[in-house]
């Protein structure tokens, strides 16, 4: 199974300028490094307004980088101020969505109900969801017992993936999810990789042939070790926002 890095930019660079310019620079380093192309599944998520920018340059570079987004609405179209649809997404190039992850979850509100109807939205437009799971500290529960952790997790999954038959499960091409612990989150507090296999071990009960990756607090220096333990991949935020340690994660799990 091939490998993904995938970039979550979230509210950031502040301006096209400065997104333009962290493009460019991965550009620079990704040139260095040609297998990355070969082997592994490298996807760019910035925010709405710079898809299409980013999707131009990316054509313009010759990059085999492909555009994520960190979010959608999950109607078509209509009376919904302020809200994009997978189509949209689709039109500008768009090939993952980001979904459920717990930023989306905690301060934006979104439910288990909501994440799955978007879930099935972008599964209708052909476009990848990469759903995020994770527990926060406290649903974690009993840490010995791991019971609290692993119920949260079963029931972020079941729940997203609702109406969705067995026979698409199987599908490795059309959806990615990622175990993402809430309290390992942009907290430079990683979640040790043999305690993320157990929840690897338990999602791949589920999941099957679907890629399982790993994020919070990735850095080029702890990025294999997930990949050593089974992960497929590594879902990164601070990290994809500085070109050279995005890149040198990259080159860390492809070579
Ligand atoms: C994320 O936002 O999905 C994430 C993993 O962030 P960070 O790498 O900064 O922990």
């Amino acid at each position: 199974m091939k490998i993904f890095l995938v970039g979550n930019w979230k509210l950031n660079p502040e301006t096209l300028a400065k997104a333009k310019n962290l493009f460019d620079g991965i550009e620079k380093n990704f040139k260095k490094i040609p297998e990355a192309f070969k082997k592994e599944e490298i996807v760019l998520c910035p925010p709405f307004l710079y898809l299409s920018e980013i999707k131009n340059l990316i054509l313009k570079s010759r990059l085999k980088v492909h555009l994520g987004a960190q979010n959608c609405f999950f109607e078509e179209k209509g009376a919904f101020t302020g809200e994009i649809s997978p189509k949209m997404l689709k039109s500008l190039g768009v090939k993952y969505v980001i979904l459920g992850h717990s930023e989306r979850r905690k301060i934006f509100g979104e439910t288990d109900e909501v994440i799955n109807k978007k879930v099935l939205a972008v599964l209708e437009e052909k476009l990848i969801p990469i759903l995020c799971v994770g527990e926060t500290k406290k649903e974690a529960g009993s840490w010995k017992r791991e019971d609290g952790r692993m119920k949260e997790i079963e029931r972020q999954l079941k729940n997203a993936l609702k109406g969705i038959s067995n026979s698409s499960f199987q599908l490795q091409n059309s959806l990615v999810v990622a175990y993402e612990p809430v309290w390992a989150i942009g907290t430079k507090n990683p979640c040790d990789p043999e305690s993320a296999k157990k929840v690897l071990v338990f999602l791949r009960k589920f999941l099957k042939e679907i890629p399982i990756l790993y994020g919070g607090s990735v850095n080029s220096k702890n990025a294999k070790d997930y990949i050593k333990v089974g992960f497929n991949g590594l879902l990164v935020g601070g990290a994809s926002l500085d070109a050279k340690e995005f890149v040198k994660i990259a080159r860390e799990i492809v070579l």
